[in-house]
């Protein structure tokens, strides 16, 4: 790390302790808390390339890349470029704009399954929309998830499973009632006979499937080919939707989306990180059909003030220009690909059990014998362990994401240099791991 700050106060401590005075645990999204950690959150003050500067002049060779939007890496010429262009021309004007249309014809055109597309604020927004959108189109109430998948923080995403595939799930956060999550089933990722039950029993009234393609939120969990093909299956036999929630992994694992690396195909696409470069935009499609029950055109209401705003958009579409460029994701998957490898290698020499996993710019890693398949597979993962590694790396200048259900990301900034010197510290953290 190129500390600025041996014997200066921290001003990352300070600033958490000004920002929990006044925001709850000092933070705007919980995980940013280091509560799974443990520690202090770094503030982080600027980002260029693959790294980013925390208030004390601390750099992090930067894994975390927002969660997943920063596929570039930070600051990208062009993209800031087109931002710079769209302020001058004015921050939101609540009315349509060329650079949606613009953007909206990328994406149908890099998303074959998408022929109609609706642009949001975040991917909340996007998934919830994409759950009314379902059952305004099939007039069901039912939705089936899975456990260990996240779709954003709308009500009836926020359940875990019931007591048996006869009831609906349960909330996982006060303030959602009962009533508004028992339209919800919560099933185990990768169990195909679980599945087959729960359409066998609830298919006339289920509106959608939702699920994550390769599961980013329970750190990186890929469905087995079985199973995401069961899931197209009985939506299919059904009449349900399949909504497939590309939030993370769209342009992210392939230009394509995971969908096009699984050859699945969906009914509904939601969208986000990737798709904003940065800025707070996502996006929902579908066939014309589907995308038709959406006001105005029909009866299922969806609406943003800020929805497609024009810098947003710009800066969209910017990064979704430089990440089709020939190359970009081989190039992108090899790197990560040497990362994880490098990993592997480093913590077979420290003696720590640890297995990777990675799709173009995404990777995961556990530190367990086996991959997991699913969510109680990946609670297992040595928390106290997971925690150590954590702050073994970010004391050396490598910032992961603070809790082991998350994915982490390599931008096309990342240079072999960068996956080197993280390797080093690695090595240097796993003595302790
Ligand atoms: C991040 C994420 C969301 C939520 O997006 P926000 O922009 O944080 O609201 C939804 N689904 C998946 C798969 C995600 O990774």
């Amino acid at each position: 790390m190129i500390s600025a700050s041996a014997s200066s106060p921290d001003r990352n401590a300070d600033l958490f302790q000004r920002a929990q005075a006044l925001i709850p645990g000092g933070v705007n999204s919980p995980v940013r808390a280091f509560k799974a950690v443990g520690g202090t959150p770094r503030f982080i003050e600027r980002a260029q390339g693959a790294y980013v500067w925390d208030a004390n002049g601390d750099r992090y060779i930067d894994y975390v890349g927002s969660w997943g939007p920063m596929i570039l890496g930070h600051n990208h010429p062009a993209v800031i470029e087109a931002v710079h262009k769209a302020l001058e021309q004015g921050l939101s004007f609540g009315a349509p704009t060329e650079r949606e249309v613009e953007l909206a014809e990328e994406i149908v055109r890099l998303v074959p399954s998408i022929e109609m597309v609706r642009l949001t604020s975040s991917g909340t927004e996007a998934g919830m929309s994409a759950i009314r959108l379902a059952r305004g189109a099939t007039q069901r109430p039912r939705i089936v998830k899975f456990e260990g998948c996240y779709h954003g923080h709308a009500d009836a995403l926020l359940v875990k499973a019931g007591s048996g595939l006869a009831t609906f799930g349960t909330a996982t956060s006060a303030g959602v009632p009962a009533e508004v999550v028992q339209h919800t089933l919560v099933l185990e990722y990768n169990n195909v006979a679980q599945l087959d039950e729960a359409f066998a029993i609830h298919g006339p009234e289920i509106a959608g499937l939702i699920i994550e393609p390769i599961a980013g939120n329970m750190n990186f969990v890929r469905p087995t080919p079985a199973f995401i093909q069961r899931c197209r299956e009985l939506c299919t036999q059904h009449g349900a939707l399949l909504i497939i929630d590309e939030v993370m992994t769209g342009f992210r694992v392939a230009l394509g989306g995971a969908q096009s690396v699984l050859k699945v195909k969906p009914d509904i696409t939601v969208l986000g990180k990737v798709i904003g470069g940065g800025m707070p935009l996502a996006a929902f499609g579908a066939s014309r059909d589907i995308m038709q029950h959406l006001a105005p055109l029909g009866p299922v209401y969806q609406a943003g003030t800020l929805s497609g705003n024009p810098v947003a958009t710009a800066c969209g579409l910017a990064t979704l220009r430089e990440i089709q460029k020939p190359g970009f994701y081989e190039a992108l998957g090899q790197r990560t690909r040497s990362l994880v490898d490098g990993l592997q290698a480093a913590a077979r020499e420290a003696g720590v059990p640890l297995v990777t996993e990675s799709e173009g710019g995404m990777f995961g890693f556990f530190l367990l014998d086996q991959l997991p398949r699913n969510y109680t597979q990946v609670m297992k993962s040595d928390g106290a362990r997971f925690n150590t590694l954590f702050h073994g790396l970010l004391d050396r200048g490598v910032s992961i994401a603070p809790a082991l259900y998350e994915a982490g990301f390599v931008s096309a900034a990342h240079t072999a240099a960068d996956i080197d010197a993280t390797l080093d510290a690695a090595r240097a953290a796993f003595k302790s791991v």
